[in-house]
């Protein structure tokens, strides 16, 4: 569903991701943890196209994001990136348009769908994400917790292939981090393709198949949650989850 190999991203002569090779299969959760400044949110940009690899690919569904050699197919990127959804620390909603209006927009805009019919999906993602009587407020009259699900709504509202989530917990107040990791976990029963940058670890045990450790720019164990977390083969992922738990 979406391969990466070889994967490089540099800024100036500051090599960020330094070779990342990753498989995941449709109906995949894949969890990704690792130290500030590892490359965590630099990956994710690179599988939703928001950041130009400088070497590698990036396949998803078969297609070719960067061929081999480089070459960069802008027109592909624009669809492509349609069927990845992704969902940030910062929900970045637009604050002078409703729940409701925030979920049409990008549908219109880039679906090209009526008004009508990108009203209907809205509705239909916003009742998923249990904001059915929030529709019409503004994102100010709204709490960290409600706008993230709108944020989530807008995103699934794409009807997307597979679902980026990049500490999409972290900017919120603990008693507002529940109602949104619910919203995944429901979305991971379903069987939504997934990954998930988070230091949620309890979290990322429950609803994860593969966990990733990356750190300064390489993957640097992989492997099945209860592997990974109960009998890690690396001293940097030991003393890594020893600190953040
Ligand atoms: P955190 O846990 O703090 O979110 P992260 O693992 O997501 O960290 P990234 O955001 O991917 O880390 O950043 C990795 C490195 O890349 C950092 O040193 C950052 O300064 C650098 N970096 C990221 N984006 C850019 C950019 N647009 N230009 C220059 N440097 C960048
Ligand atoms: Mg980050």
């Amino acid at each position: 569903m979406i391969e990466v190999d070889g994967l490089r991203k540099a800024f100036g002569e500051n090599e960020i991701l330094k070779g990342i090779d990753l498989q995941i299969r449709q109906g995949e959760k894949v969890v990704i943890i690792g130290p500030s400044g590892s490359g965590k949110s630099t990956l994710l940009r690179c599988l939703n196209f928001l950041e130009i690899p400088t070497g590698g690919t990036v396949k998803v569904h078969g297609e070719y994001f960067v061929k081999p050699g480089g070459k960069f197919d802008e027109k592909h990127v624009a669809s492509l990136r349609t069927e990845v959804g992704m969902v940030f620390q910062r929900f970045n909603l637009f604050p002078t348009m409703t729940a409701l209006e925030n979920v049409m927009a990008a549908q219109m805009k880039i679906r090209k769908k009526s008004r009508e019919a990108a009203r209907e999906t809205a509705e239909k993602y916003l009742r998923k994400v249990g904001l059915a009587e929030r529709m019409n407020h503004y994102p100010g009259q709204l709490s960290g917790g409600q706008q993230q699900r709108v944020a989530i709504a807008r995103a699934l509202a794409m009807e997307p292939k597979a679902m980026l989530f990049d500490e999409a917990t972290s900017a919120l107040d603990p008693e507002l981090v529940g109602e949104v990791l619910n919203v995944i976990r429901e979305l991971a029963r379903e069987g939504m393709t997934m990954v998930i940058v988070t230091h949620e670890m309890r979290f990322a045990e429950e609803v994860g198949d593969t966990i990733i450790f990356m750190d300064q720019g390489v993957i640097v164990e992989e492997g099945p949650p209860k592997e990974f977390f109960h009998n890690p083969k690396h001293d940097r992922t030991r003393s890594f989850i020893q600190k953040v738990e």
